[in-house]
């Protein structure tokens, strides 16, 4: 899960920043609107912490031209106006939460957490043949088995299984579980690397899951027990 903190306030943002990558997340920063504008153009995120107030601009101006966006990210707006007009305003244009300053960092967490299961469908547990991923506690079963696996090859894992039965770019995968910067090198050997440790786990595991090559682009993943119908947790909100 990736994350982007728009949030012009120094100790703030480094705060907020070292609470989220506990969690495990990919957290970029953006200090200005053009900054976060510009990031939210190049890259995808999972959900976008967003302060209205920036020295050069109103991160509601932001709300509309992430809306435009194929699968545009949960927006947690996080701001010291305390007004209900802009609070109902972000509401209107697209946002999915508020979070008034001052708030309390576990709070935030708690939100976040919230936001990015309901971009898995409100589901705590996601399963797709006999793999199951538990997103909160960032852990992976195999037939009910766990399955130990390293910090990235769980992020590639969830990576994958958010996006079943479709092409994933190699670079978006990069730029996903490594951050904005990894489409600054040409050379994806460390992505190889780990997806291939990642395959070797699962095929030891006996997963029904199989990472396949698209040669020139990327990979797919795909089921074997396809058909077989999914089980879950349903959480409602
Ligand atoms: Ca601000």
């Amino acid at each position: 899960m990736k994350l982007l903190v728009v949030e012009d306030e120094p100790g703030l943002r480094d705060m907020m920043t070292e609470v989220l990558k506990q969690q495990g997340w990919v957290v970029e920063t953006a200090s200005t609107y053009a900054d976060a504008e510009e990031k939210i153009g190049l890259y995808e995120y999972d959900c976008i912490l967003l302060d209205l107030m920036l020295p050069d601009g109103n991160g509601l101006d932001l709300l509309a031209e992430l809306q435009q966006k194929g699968n545009p990210p949960q927006v947690l707006i996080t701001s010291a106006k305390a007004a209900v007009e802009d609070r109902v305003k972000g509401l209107d244009l697209g946002a999915d939460d508020y979070l008034p300053k001052p708030f309390d960092l576990g709070e935030l967490v708690a939100r976040v957490k919230s936001q990015l299961r309901r971009r898995q469908g409100g589901k705590r547990t996601l399963q797709i043949g006999n793999v199951e991923l538990f997103p909160d506690e960032r852990r992976a079963k195999v037939d009910g088995r766990p399955l130990e696996l390293l910090h990235k090859e769980y992020h590639i894992l969830h990576y994958f299984m958010t996006r079943p039965m479709r092409v994933i770019d190699k670079q978006a995968l990069a730029e996903a579980v490594w951050g904005d910067h990894a489409d600054q090198s040409d050379n994806y050997n460390y992505v190889y690397q780990q997806v291939a440790n990642l395959k070797k786990k699962l095929k030891a595991a006996k997963a029904t899951l199989q990472i396949k090559s698209v040669y020139g682009f990327g990979y797919k993943l795909e089921c074997e027990d396809a058909g077989k119908p999914e089980t879950d947790t349903a959480e409602k909100d």
